[in-house]
């Protein structure tokens, strides 16, 4: 147990990783080059999402895409200069929208939230973090019969994986939980269960405390490389490296770069998603709104409104194009009359993203103490807890809450 243990990110997962590993009893010390909550986890959406269990790579994707790439500033687009990097990811994404795969993620997904829903309860209570979160569900929009229709074999697909939800058949009946929505929004899904965060940057600040309270270390330092000899894994930085028992590598939509520097070559990719976060009163959000035939979600965050959506397979190093941001604006004020797009402050994040829509979670191929936890794409607030414990039970070398073969990182 007096194992020396560095977690690489201080994000939602690496957070969360450290906070379960100090509550074991372990030394850990997490490093990053920029701080806490300084990537994806500081701007999302703040959905703990429990049933999206659909992964993207669905049957059918690859026939909408076009039409949704044809749009520049559509939900979903390629910038040009990127367009050839991100072939070979794209290849592996369109397999994995066969319908064996597909079937099979859902199922990897579903088992996932399971676990995800009773460790973030789990988490809450332990670090007594309720004030941080708001339990008002989700509903799912959709523009008359025809789209509605077409969403109900996923609704169906939910039920049998254990989600409650209710069918909404009406503007009058999606009144009663969401006052003020354009009246063309006539049918919807509502998601009781679904939880919100009031800030997900205040929530993984929140979890950095705790874990500075039980012990924990957090550092400012940019990772270069890792090693490994027998039962040590060293961690090169900038001026040195350190040498420890185990390693989490938890670095976001950059983990593959270092996963990179011990020979495992992992098809991550990051996913940009861009939002505007508008003042206090900006519109009474009464539950998390998901457009999702428009690619965008609508939630409260801080008591004001956090409008923010689209996927850009736009690499690491392109410039925002917050042009992005402004089209998801304006969509939202054409759904909500009332909404007050004033004073806004925009933001861009890497969701880190494998083809299969299913995170890496478990030991490098090549080094058994480099624990892999990476690539939760648009679910990493919500997967975040049950990554910790899955990680947790690796480290300690128990058997795992569930099967973890879905998300091995040597799959691909
Ligand atoms: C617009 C948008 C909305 C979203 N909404 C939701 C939502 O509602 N619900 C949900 O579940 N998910 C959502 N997501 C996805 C979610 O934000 C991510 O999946 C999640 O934040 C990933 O967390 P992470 O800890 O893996 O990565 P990050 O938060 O990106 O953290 C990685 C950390 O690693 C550090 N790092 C990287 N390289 C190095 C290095 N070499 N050395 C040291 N440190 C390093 C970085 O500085 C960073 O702090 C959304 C994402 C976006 C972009």
């Amino acid at each position: 147990m007096s194992q020396d243990i560095i977690v690489i990110g201080a994000g939602v997962v690496g957070i969360s990783i450290a906070v379960e590993l100090v509550r074991q009893g372990y030394k850990v010390r997490v490093l990053d080059r920029e701080g806490v909550a300084a990537g994806a986890s500081q701007g999302n959406a703040g959905a703990f999402a429990f049933s999206d269990v659909m992964p993207l790579a669905a049957p059918g994707i690859m026939r909408k895409a076009p039409k949704w790439l044809l749009d520049p500033l559509g939900p979903l687009s390629i910038p040009p200069r990127y367009a050839l990097q991100i072939t070979p990811w794209m290849l592996r994404f369109w397999r994995a929208s066969w319908q064996d795969r597909h079937d099979a993620s859902v199922v990897a997904q579903s088992t996932l939230m399971d676990l995800a829903k009773a460790a973030l309860e789990r988490q809450i209570s332990s670090t007594q973090g309720e004030a941080l979160i708001q339990r008002d569900g989700q509903m799912q929009l959709y523009e008359g019969e025809k789209q509605f229709r077409a969403s109900l074999a996923g609704w169906e697909l939910r039920g049998q994986h254990g989600i409650k939800y209710n069918l909404l058949h009406s503007a009058d009946e999606i009144a009663e939980i969401q006052p003020g929505l354009d009246r063309r929004f006539t049918h919807a899904g509502f998601t009781p269960d679904w939880i919100n965060t009031t800030d997900p940057k205040a929530w993984v600040e929140h979890l950095a405390r705790c874990f500075e309270a039980a012990g924990g270390q957090i550092e400012r330092c940019t990772v270069h490389s890792l090693a490994t000899e027998g039962a040590q894994a060293f961690v090169r930085h900038e001026t040195g490296e350190f040498r420890v028992d185990k390693v989490v590598l938890s670095a976001g939509a950059w983990s593959h770069q270092l996963a990179l520097t011990l020979g495992d070559h992992i098809p991550l990719e990051t996913e940009r998603g861009y939002n505007t976060t508008l003042p206090e009163g900006a519109f009474d959000v009464r539950t998390h709104l998901t457009f999702g035939n428009h690619g965008f979600v609508v939630s409260r965050i801080n008591g004001g409104v956090r409008v923010g959506g689209a996927v850009e397979l736009g690499g690491l190093k392109l410039p925002p194009n917050y042009k992005r941001a402004d089209v998801l604006l304006e969509k939202a004020a054409r759904f909500l009359p009332g909404l007050d797009a004033s004073g806004g402050t925009q933001w861009m994040g890497f969701r880190p993203s494998l083809p299969d829509t299913l995170p890496v979670v478990g030991p490098s191929p090549r080094a058994q103490n480099v624990i892999y936890a990476f690539g939760h794409g648009h679910l990493g607030l919500t997967q975040s807890a049950a990554t910790a414990e899955l990680v947790g039970d690796m480290v300690n070398c128990s058997t795992c809450a569930i099967s973890v073969d879905a998300y091995r990182p040597d799959r691909f």
